[in-house]
């Protein structure tokens, strides 16, 4: 018989990382425990929000019937912008107008709540309000936490640490170290207000119809980042992030409130956005750092989940998919333990790694391990070629009297004048080996 405050998983935090792997072992029997510092889950998270709906299906496969959704995305928009134009390609499919949908929008705070009403339904304890300051080691084994406020020492057989990009408590426990300003980057969103009908008729859309426009270039003022504007159902998020080492050399000090501001009065999204009241402001990191930035994620009584881990993958903004796999990837090695009676030792942990390994979450950072390296060394991406791919669109489109050999010449003339052939061939080959 397990002690009181005795439990056979601790779980530190209530994003989607702790709730997917709180759910996953409540739901096979296992006495759990749940810490969360905000005063409720989602009060302390931001996200653009996009919801990837695979990794939630896996956990919960009728979620759709009462989850809190906005709209499903039917259209991907991607946007080069220089000073006052964009180029940028757009794909709409009706595919993606059948259920089951693969994409939707979402509000975290909502949607963080609702998730954890499901992570009780199905047996954990949570607890609100409470931070977990210190991990409680037994010699190398961690067998339980230490909180602030009333909820104390509790003691578990294994921690699960999906407490977020900061995860203080790794890092204090050494698990990991400090966090690289290169390595995470700094985002800012806004939730803007407007009617339904005047978001359906700005973005051609229906009524549950959803548009993502991911957006690079002036907008980032020369800084490693990207930004995306989304469609919920009566509002817009709209944000921008760059990479925390971009902000701190960045010559023009620009700080991510006057980047949002900026960006918000670009000639191509002005007009989308006009009107839009603003509700909610909020900033928070991202880790970015990639495949080599992923710390070792289990030892002795202890596993780490999510942004916590460094899971991004920087290629396609999908941190809260990895967040739910990894955690639920977690709480699976933990359930096939118990049932084999085997310790929680790192040498029984370690079947996590081999599962992150197996699955799209490793094998994504390992297919994009050096896109985050050749991106920061190579700020043209972000700023030379936005310009020259417009200054280009504008020469071949534009109307007059000259004839378009003599335009074509001119395009090419621009861009081995800015970048030369070689620096041209060297570009081409950098975005290869970072996207092979
Ligand atoms: P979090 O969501 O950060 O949750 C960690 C939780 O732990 C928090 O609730 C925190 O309060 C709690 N906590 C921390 N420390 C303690 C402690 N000591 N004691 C108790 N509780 C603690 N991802 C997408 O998939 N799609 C998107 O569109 C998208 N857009 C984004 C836009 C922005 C601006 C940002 C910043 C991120 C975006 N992401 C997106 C990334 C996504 O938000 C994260 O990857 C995801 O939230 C990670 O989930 P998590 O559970 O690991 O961490």
């Amino acid at each position: 018989m397990t002690a009181p405050n005795k439990f056979d998983a601790i779980v530190v935090g209530a994003g989607p990382s702790g709730n997917a792997c709180a759910y996953t072992m409540a739901k096979a029997g296992l006495k759990v425990l749940q810490i969360e510092r905000g005063e409720y889950p989602g009060s302390k998270n931001v996200q653009g929000a996009i919801l990837y709906a695979d990794a939630l299906e896996r956990i919960i496969p009728d979620f759709r019937e009462d989850a809190p959704l906005e709209r499903h995305i039917v259209e991907q928009r991607m946007w080069m912008l220089d000073e006052n134009s964009f180029v940028g390609t757009h794909f709409r499919s009706d595919d993606y107008n059948k259920p089951p949908y693969n994409r939707y929008t979402i509000i975290r705070a909502q949607f963080d709540k609702w998730f954890s009403s499901k992570v009780r339904e199905a047996g954990a304890l949570l607890i609100c309000e409470t931070t977990v300051k210190h991990l409680i080691l037994d010699g190398d084994q961690v067998v339980g936490v230490q909180c602030d406020r009333e909820a104390g020492d509790v003691y578990a057989d294994v921690v699960v640490l999906a407490d977020g990009v900061n995860s203080t408590l790794a890092r204090k426990a050494g698990f990991h170290g400090d966090i690289q300003a290169g390595n995470v980057a700094l985002a800012v969103k806004e939730i803007l207000f407007m009617p339904e009908e005047t978001i359906q008729a700005r973005f051609n859309i229906g009524a549950e119809e959803g548009v993502v426009i991911e957006m690079m270039g002036k907008i980032t003022d020369g800084m490693l980042g990207t930004g995306f504007l989304y469609t919920n159902k009566d509002s817009l998020t709209i944000g921008v992030g760059c990479m925390l080492s971009d902000f701190k050399s960045n010559p023009n000090k620009t700080s991510p409130y006057v980047l949002l501001e900026q960006m918000k009065r670009h000639p191509s999204i002005a007009p989308l956005i006009a009107g839009g009241e603003m509700k909610e402001y909020c900033a928070h990191l991202i880790p970015e750092g990639g495949f080599y930035a992923v710390p070792k994620v289990h030892g002795n009584g202890w596993m780490i989940a999510g942004d916590s881990g460094g899971f991004v993958n920087a290629a396609h903004r999908e941190g809260s998919n990895l967040a739910m796999t990894t955690g639920r990837l977690a709480a699976e090695t933990i359930i096939e333990a118990k049932a084999a009676g085997r310790p929680m030792t790192e040498a029984t942990l370690k079947a996590y790694r081999a599962r992150l390994d197996e699955s799209f979450v490793m094998k994504d950072l390992h297919k994009y391990r050096d896109m985050p390296a050749v991106l920061h060394k190579n700020p043209q991406f972000f700023t030379t070629y936005p310009d020259l791919l417009a200054r280009a669109a504008k020469t071949m489109i534009t109307v007059d009297n000259v004839d378009k050999k003599t335009k074509q010449r001119e395009v090419f003339r621009s861009f081995r004048q800015t970048r030369s052939l070689t620096g041209l061939v060297g570009d081409a080959f950098k975005l290869w080996r970072a996207f092979r």
